[in-house]
């Protein structure tokens, strides 16, 4: 695995621009490179002005749903005086996505901009960055960059904490995380009232995940009508493209929106020696497969939506023949079983039914019915779950069965370790 700080990005260098350079994630070096000149430009301008600015870009939610930042922002009720807060979604842990952390790590003063220029645009004197519990190494950078940025003075009077989570992916649901930060067992939220109008403490809260805020920082920082100039029609910009699994070169790829992941994989040095590709995920585990068919479809969000998945949080696991996919999808139900957060009975009761269905054909012991009983239950989950959850554990096996139905077919009487012995495999 190379070095993500190193990794090429050779198309549009912007968010990773500095991720290669010496102590690049201290104040000395981010004010040498350039920091906060964005923060210095929002300040001259009002809060209206600010959030018209974001608009006229064109950036959209990098979390994985692609909600327009601006618009979001302008969602927030006419300011009574009272707290508003900008809450920064940090508790990156969709499988395969791994963008919001190394940026954190090598450029935390590029998120702290955009935080400061948020938080003006709406007017928010306390804001949060809620991290995942699990990595340590960062929250510490973290907190020692906010330090340096509050006793700077850059700041001025607005308060930034870092919070760390418990590791429960369900934290990154933006309602359950904010039931998280308030204290309680984090469970998603009934929406409407979405965060904007009753957030955090319930007083109007924007969510925004950490590419996005650092994008925020980016288009401040460079001149006006440079942010759009890149990317599609609709998906306007740049972003973190995260290549992962079976290829020579993994590492996150910084790339206009439209890029092909023929054009990525070739990038990440291509499928390792001696293999082909046998399928891929766009944005993570929980959108649906895509195959050597969708090599060439542009990674924007419109693209990716009408060949029949979602870009999400463009996590491109990239997995070869010797893969079993029945396997794989095990090991994503296992993960979403074990996440499940048990609020609501599809997904709560039904992630346990497709892992016990998904172990017996995994182990060549499948009964016949199986793999249309697998599809009622996913049926039943999708669409019916209280939150986004529920759906993507219904999605993999969904499009597992459409695209590879012969290898489930296959776990009704021999082995997945059989098919594809785990000495020539490294799956996930
Ligand atoms: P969503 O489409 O429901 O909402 C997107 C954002 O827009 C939210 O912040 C929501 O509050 C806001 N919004 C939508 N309609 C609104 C309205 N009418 N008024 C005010 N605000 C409104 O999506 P979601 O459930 O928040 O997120 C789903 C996405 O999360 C998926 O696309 C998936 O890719 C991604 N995801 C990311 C990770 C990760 O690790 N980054 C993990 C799991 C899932
Ligand atoms: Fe909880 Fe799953 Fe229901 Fe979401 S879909 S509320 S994670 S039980």
């Amino acid at each position: 695995m190379i070095d993500v700080f190193t990794a090429p990005s050779p198309l549009t260098p912007a968010l990773t621009e500095r991720w290669g350079s010496e102590e690049s994630w201290t104040l000395k070096a981010a004010l040498e490179a350039g920091a906060y000149t964005g923060l210095r430009k929002a300040e001259s301008m009002q809060p209206s002005e600010i959030t018209e600015f974001v608009k006229s870009s064109g950036i959209r939610g990098r979390g994985g749903a692609g909600f327009p930042t601006g618009m979001k922002w302008s969602f927030l009720p006419p300011d009574d005086g009272q707290p508003r807060y900008l809450v920064v979604n940090a508790d990156e842990s969709e499988p395969g996505t791994c963008k919001d952390i190394p940026l954190i790590m090598a450029d935390p003063h590029l998120l702290i901009e955009g935080i400061a220029i948020a938080s003006k645009a709406i007017n928010c004197k306390h804001a949060f960055v809620y991290l995942r519990g699990e990595v340590v190494h960062v929250y510490r950078r973290l907190l020692e960059a906010v330090a340096e940025a509050t006793e700077s003075g850059l700041l001025g009077d607005l308060r930034i904490t870092a919070h760390a989570g418990a590791g429960a992916y369900i934290c990154g649901e933006e309602t359950a995380l904010l039931d998280s930060l308030e204290g309680r067992r984090g469970h998603p939220r009934l929406k409407p009232p979405f965060p904007a109008v009753a957030g955090l403490y319930q007083r109007p809260t924007v969510v925004n995940n950490v590419e996005t805020i650092a994008d925020v920082a980016l288009v401040f920082r460079h001149h006006d009508g440079w942010y759009p100039t890149m990317g599609t029609e609709k998906s306007k910009g740049c972003g973190l493209f995260s290549v992962s699994g079976h290829v020579k070169n993994p590492g996150q790829f910084e790339a206009p929106f439209g890029v092909t992941m023929r054009e990525l994989l070739e990038y990440a040095g291509g499928v390792r020696d001696g293999h082909r590709l046998k399928f891929f995920t766009p944005g993570g585990s929980s959108t649906p497969l895509f195959t050597e068919e969708d090599l060439d479809v542009p990674l924007d969000y419109e693209a990716v939506a009408a060949a029949g998945s979602m870009l999400g949080t463009r996590a491109l696991m990239v997995f070869d023949e010797t893969t079993s996919v029945v396997r794989t999808i095990l090991k994503w139900t296992e993960f979403y079983q074990h996440e499940s957060c048990g609020k609501c009975t599809p997904c709560r009761e039904g992630t346990y039914w497709l892992k016990q269905v998904m172990l017996r054909l995994e182990a060549g012991k499948g009964r016949q019915g199986d793999i249309d009983l697998l599809d009622e239950i996913a049926n039943n989950i999708f669409g019916r779950s209280f939150c986004a959850l529920g759906d993507a554990a219904a999605t993999p096996i969904k499009s597992a069965i459409k695209h590879f139905r012969d290898e489930f077919e296959a776990g009704l009487t021999t082995p997945a370790w059989e098919l594809f012995p785990y000495e020539k495999s490294t799956n996930f």
